[in-house]
């Protein structure tokens, strides 16, 4: 028996590997699971090279908690290790580097510490004691026990040991009972060793039997040695790789598409990507991605490496070239991390566009569940949209799909306004939005659905990138008002016809939480609407993307709606109400009217020759007088106003209009809503 001090400059790396691993201190299994496999692939190489000529035997890994002792143990049939290998291997080798590894990071908590390839020594995180049993493949070599507890101190001897290969024994510590848990072990070799090459078995097969379930005789494989990734496209169907997708995502829908990644040079990299079927919200699809390192599971972070829209994606990716002894930060400015990136981010492009050209069918059905991926794609990365801006499409009210140049195509003539602007209307409600889009539609206009989680930002980018051309949405503006063809008919109203119908309808126009109106007239045609309700174009999309960024916009998002009442002064309709308001109100009013043209031809003569003067040069008995006219023309208008909202108060159509303007935008809730069925059954 030997004993000896392990090969550590610094004096006892034991504590520094509890505090440093503690967060991620499951993967010790990983480490050890992996370490067994390698020794098996080794001797199997051993065998197809001829320098190891023995039997083969059961290569299984066995995996095998005993609760009683508290041991967990991890037992290979691979190459073993002779006493020289241990005192090389185990002794020296593990730590050459750490020391200085640990000293490089050991600010930086959030450095993927787990990855450092301490390997075995990561067993002390959970463990009072370890255990090596190894036979080496060797002829003419004794079996070995190692013994650690913890400490630098070891001890080596040897052993008996009736096969070839090797038992790691953890003796468990108290504060880590979980790991003797068969239902925590089973979950993390799903976890870490699901697609590990060498069969990896924990346990035996149960059975449900007479109410109970009970061993069988066959292992309990947990992983498959030989996933889709690792195969060739060729040999692989497409039920295949909807098949493998299950395989990582067993409660997922069936994916759209996928991409099988396969590169050797310059850096290598195998993998699957499948698009999934993006529904509303896109956080809820992250961390898909799992992270393989020679089929080992790493991790599903892989937000350091592709592309934040590519993390949208399902799948694999697995490549020995990623290093994953670094600090996060330092991933991205990484070479090879670089170059894997761009190319898996080409990868998807091309295949998007391959699929989009041998079946433009297809990808038009997949597209309404694509289409945030995509976006979100060319809204980040500009080398994205100058690859996607062939295949993106555009859809309309109608459900026909179009590429941005189709699109411009279709209404690149028809929708240009005299100053040669280009207007692609839209709706992000067909319900909703109904009658602005038939007015549209009417006009011989084509009219875009706009409703995804992501098009508003969509809306913006297409304005920059498409030369002379404006989005509006099909209700903020009467249809004329938003292209703009000839100099539009002006509104035929004398100021005071106007004043009187501002107030006809300001004075019914329902109290709505946080929302403003403002009356304003246009000459349309007489069989357009009476009444519409429209919202300007710039302030919603304000109030949209404060929303969606808060901060800095947030100022946008307090103010109330503001909406325009557009009152269409060539309707039969108003022309009538114009009309019945002068009969009922014209001689009640006329008296203010004379009045308040007196008093304002007074104030304006004041003010006339007060003009230049400085304050102080006025006269006070003057800015008194001035005074006493404003103070005059108020109580004048007020009670011109009163007689029009009376008249206004009791003329139901002026209620009845505003409302029927306010349903057509879905704006009638509520009691407004209750009153306006009552009104309407009173009316008829
Ligand atoms: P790494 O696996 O990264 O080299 P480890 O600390 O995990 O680092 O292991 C150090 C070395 O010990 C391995 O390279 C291998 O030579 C040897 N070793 C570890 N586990 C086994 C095993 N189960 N069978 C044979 N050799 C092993």
């Amino acid at each position: 028996m030997s004993k000896g001090n392990i090969g550590v400059t610094s004096a006892n790396i034991f504590p520094v590997i509890k505090k440093f691993l503690y967060s991620d201190h499951e993967i010790f299994l990983r480490e050890l699971v992996s370490n067994a496999v390698d020794a098996t692939q080794k001797l199997k190489t051993l065998t197809s090279v001829g320098e190891y000529k023995g039997e083969l035997g059961d290569l299984t890994v066995r995996v095998a908690v005993d609760k009683k002792k508290g041991t967990l143990t991890i037992s290979d049939n691979g190459i073993g290790m002779t006493a020289e290998e241990i005192e090389k291997y185990i002794n020296q080798i593990a730590f050459s580097g750490a020391e200085e590894f640990l000293e490089k990071y050991k600010d930086d908590a959030s450095a993927i510490i787990g990855h450092f390839g301490l390997g075995f020594y990561s067993s002390f995180m959970v463990s009072k004691k370890v255990e090596i049993f190894t036979q080496s493949y060797k002829e003419g070599t004794t079996a070995q026990h190692w013994s650690c507890k913890g400490d630098p101190e070891y001890t080596l001897e040897d052993t008996i040991k009736a096969n070839r290969g090797t038992d790691i024994v953890l003796h468990i510590d108290d504060d880590n009972k979980d790991f003797l848990e068969e239902s925590k072990i089973q979950e993390l070799l799903t976890k870490y060793c699901k697609f590990l090459p060498i069969e990896i078995a924990f346990g035996k097969k149960k059975e449900w039997k007479d109410g109970k379930n009970v061993e069988t005789d066959e292992d309990n494989i947990i992983n498959n040695t030989n996933p889709a990734w690792t195969r060739k496209p060729a040999d692989l169907t497409d039920e295949d790789y909807t098949k493998f997708y299950h395989e990582l995502n067993p409660m997922g829908e069936d994916p759209l598409f996928h991409i099988h990644l396969n590169v050797d040079y310059p850096f290598n990299l195998t993998g699957i990507l499948y698009f999934p079927k993006i529904k509303n919200n896109i956080d809820m699809q992250r961390n898909k991605i799992q992270l393989y390192c020679n089929q080992v599971y790493v991790t599903d972070h892989v937000e350091n490496i592709v592309p934040e829209y590519l993390t949208l994606l399902h799948g694999v990716i697995d490549s020995p070239d990623i290093p994953l002894n670094v600090s996060r930060s330092y991933l991205q400015s990484d070479a090879n991390v670089k170059k894997i990136s761009s190319h898996i981010t080409k990868k998807v492009a091309d295949r998007l566009a391959e699929i989009f050209k041998a079946d433009r069918t297809a990808f038009e059905e997949k597209w309404d569940n694509l289409k945030v991926f995509i976006q979100y794609g060319m809204l980040s990365d500009e080398k994205f949209y100058e690859r996607g801006e062939k295949f993106a499409l555009l859809k309309n009210i109608d459900g026909k799909y179009f590429t941005f140049e189709e699109y411009k195509t279709l209404v690149g003539e028809n929708q240009k306004d005299k100053n040669g602007d280009l207007i692609y209307l839209y709706a992000n409600n067909s319900d909703e939005q109904y009658s602005y889009i038939q007015h549209a539609k009417d006009k011989g206009y084509d009219v875009l659905i706009m409703d995804g989680q992501l098009d508003v930002h969509v809306v913006s980018q297409l304005e920059q990138k498409f030369e002379k051309t404006r989005f509006v949405r099909v209700d903020s503006d009467v249809i004329d008002k938003i292209i703009v063809k000839d100099d539009a008919a002006q509104v035929s109203l004398t100021d005071e016809q106007r004043d009187a119908l501002v107030t006809v309808f300001d004075s019914q126009i329902p109290a709505l939480d946080k929302t403003n109106f403002i009356v304003t007239f246009e000459q349309l045609a007489p069989t357009s609407n009476p009444v519409f309700v429209t919202q300007n174009e710039f302030m919603r999309r304000m109030k949209e993307m404060s929303a969606l960024q808060g901060g800095m916009m947030s100022f946008y998002g307090e103010m109330p709606d503001s909406y325009n009442l557009v009152v269409n002064t060539a309707h039969p309709v108003i022309e009538k109400l114009l009309a019945d308001e002068e009969t009922a109100c014209g001689q009640a009013i006329a008296p203010y009217v004379n009045e308040l043209a007196l008093a304002e031809s007074e104030k304006a003569v004041l003010k006339d020759n007060q003009k230049g003067k400085k304050d102080e040069e006025i006269p006070a008995v003057e800015k008194a007088q001035v005074e006493e006219l404003e103070k005059q023309i108020q109580e004048l208008t007020d009670k011109k106003k009163a007689v029009l909202k009376s008249f206004a108060n009791d003329n139901k159509q002026v209620r009845q209009l505003i409302d029927l303007a306010l349903l057509a935008n879905n704006m009638l809730k509520g009691e407004a809503l209750a009153n306006f069925v009552k009104r309407s059954v009173e009316l008829l």
